[in-house]
Formats: C-alpha cells, sequence, structure tokens
C-alpha cells in the first residue's frame, strides 16, 4: 500500500480532518530540543475508536507511529528517526468530559492541555494538583506517558499519584478500558500503571480519570536567596516541617534568571537561618 492510499484509506474510515498530509505537516515543532516532522503526514482522530481505525490501518501497513501531545518534551522522545515513523497527536481529542467536584474526580480525553483542566477544575472550587512551565501546551496524555513531576512534587507527588483510571489503545487496535473512578481500589495487579510514564512504548492513552484536591485556602509566596544550591535540601524540609506538609511548591531560579527577570544584579545570599 503507498503512503497516499494508506491515507486515503484513513481518511474513509474516519473523517478528511483525520490526515493532515506531509506538505502540511512539514516543520511543525515535536520537542521542546526544537525536533521538528520531517516529511511524514500527522493523524489527528477525534474518538477513541478513530485511533483503533489509524492504530489498525498503520500496522497493517508496517507503518510506526508516534504519539504526540504538546511536544513538550525535553527528551526527544517525539524525535522522527529512520524508520519514517508517522506522527499521531491527540489535539481533536481535547474534551473535558466531567468535573465532579464532590467525588475529586474529572473524566477527560487525552488531549486535553494542562492549564485547561486546571482552569476547570478551579471553576468547580478544587484543583488538579500538577503543575509546570509547559502547561498551556502540554496534554494529560504527555503528562501520563512522561510521568510529569512539575513544582508541586513534594505534597501532590507526580502524574502517578493523579490518575485514577485510564484508557489506552494498544499496538493491535485493543481498547484497554481502566477508566476506575474510585481511589480505594487495591483490588489486584493496578495495570494502569504499565502506560504511565512509559512515553507511549506500550499504547496510546486516550482518556483518564484524574484525581482533584481541595483547593488552598490561601497561598503565600516567598523568595529566598542561598549561598549554594547545596543549600536547597535542607531549606526545604526545614519548611516543610515548620508548615507541617503544606509546602506545596518550589522552584530553583539560579542568579541569571533573576537577573533577567528583575533587570538588575543578583541578590545577596548568605546561609538560611529559618
Ligand atoms: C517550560 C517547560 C517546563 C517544564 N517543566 C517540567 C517539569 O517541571 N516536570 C516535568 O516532568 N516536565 C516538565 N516539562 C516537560 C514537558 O512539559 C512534560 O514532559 C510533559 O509531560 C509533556 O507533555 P506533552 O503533551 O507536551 O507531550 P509530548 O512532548 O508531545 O510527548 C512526550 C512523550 O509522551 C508520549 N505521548 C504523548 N501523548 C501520548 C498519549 N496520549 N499516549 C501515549 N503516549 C503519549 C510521546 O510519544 C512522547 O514520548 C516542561 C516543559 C516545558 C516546555
Amino acid at each position: 500500500m503507498t503512503d497516499d492510499e494508506l491515507m486515503a484509506a484513513i481518511r474513509a474510515e474516519t473523517d478528511p480532518g483525520c490526515v493532515v498530509a506531509p506538505a502540511e505537516a512539514r516543520g511543525r515543532q515535536v520537542s521542546s530540543l526544537g525536533h521538528q516532522i520531517p516529511d511524514a503526514p500527522v493523524l489527528r482522530p477525534a474518538s477513541t475508536e478513530q485511533v483503533v481505525t489509524c492504530v489498525r490501518l498503520c500496522g497493517a501497513a508496517g507503518r510506526a507511529l508516534i504519539a504526540l501531545g504538546g511536544g513538550t518534551n525535553y527528551a526527544g522522545s517525539t524525535a522522527p528517526t529512520e524508520r519514517g515513523e508517522w506522527y499521531l497527536s491527540l489535539e481533536r481529542m481535547n474534551r473535558i468530559e466531567s468535573v465532579d467536584a464532590e467525588n475529586r474526580i474529572a473524566v477527560v480525553q487525552a488531549g486535553v492541555v494542562l492549564q485547561n483542566i486546571q482552569e476547570a477544575a478551579r471553576e468547580h472550587g478544587v484543583q488538579f494538583a500538577v503543575d509546570l512551565g509547559g502547561r498551556g501546551s502540554a496534554t494529560v496524555g504527555g503528562l501520563i506517558a512522561t510521568n510529569a513531576g512539575g513544582e508541586r512534587v513534594f505534597r501532590y507527588g507526580m502524574m502517578r499519584e493523579q490518575i485514577i483510571g485510564l484508557e489506552a489503545v494498544l499496538a493491535d487496535g485493543r481498547v484497554v478500558d481502566l477508566m476506575d473512578r474510585v481511589i480505594k481500589n487495591n483490588a489486584g495487579y493496578d495495570v494502569k500503571q504499565w502506560f504511565i510514564g512509559t512515553e507511549g512504548t506500550l499504547g496510546i492513552v486516550t482518556r483518564a480519570v484524574l484525581r482533584l484536591r481541595a483547593a488552598p485556602n490561601s497561598v503565600q509566596t516567598a523568595l529566598l536567596a542561598l549561598p549554594s544550591v547545596d543549600d536547597a535540601p535542607g531549606l526545604l524540609n526545614r519548611i516543610e516541617t515548620a508548615l507541617g506538609g503544606t509546602l506545596s511548591a518550589f522552584e530553583l531560579l539560579w542568579p541569571e534568571f533573576y537577573e533577567t527577570m528583575c533587570g538588575g544584579p543578583a541578590p545577596p545570599t548568605r546561609a538560611p537561618t529559618c
């Protein structure tokens, strides 16, 4: 089967918007390291069923796929290789299906952008706890596939701790439905863990049940100057202990960041005394 025939077959079984031809996709950035799509189509399924169709038809034609979220990774795991992969982007699967503040869960499609679920949770008086600088582009699927951490990892844990359930499509087109909705499920193997942090190698995540948390009543932010990065762990431990485990976020800034943002010299540093 030629590439044109494969694209036509996918369009015929999905919809015309599901396939972006190579000429249109070329040059699109797929990682924070600057990797770009060379000469390959981007498949944009709009539902789990369409993901199955793409995977099934590409598999039959011997065409490998790279799952693509917001393309914000620093690992280069979405970089093209000599195998001539096509890209499967979750960008049209960007629906927040439900936010249930009472039971503290949200059901989303994998292409939902992090900032959008953060804002939806906030509107319901709760919060989605993972946060990182790529929030405006990184997707739930990408965050799951990389087991992203971010700035609030001390208090809330990594992405793994925010996933109650998920749905994924395997390489042979089978759909694995692991859409649990309760936190306290200790029955048998926790199979969803296979898809968290495995960068799309074991399947394409299509939907997820996210854990929501109580929103903080108040937030205080402090900028602390340290003589050395080696002083940071001790200081963080002391603050966390003093706050009874409620330190929710931290970010390390190098002197150059401070100078760039504040337009002046780096702040004075001294040994922590708190
Ligand atoms: C300013 C900035 C700050 C950042 N800070 C942090 C940070 O603090 N902590 C941190 O961990 N990361 C951080 N990152 C990295 C990045 O945002 C995360 O790795 C993010 O989880 C990637 O999400 P994405 O949707 O962009 O995924 P992509 O970059 O598109 O893909 C990442 C990997 O996931 C796979 N993938 C994507 N979607 C799916 C899917 N639906 N199913 C299966 N596999 C899939 C891809 O094939 C690839 O292997 C930061 C990035 C930026 C730009």
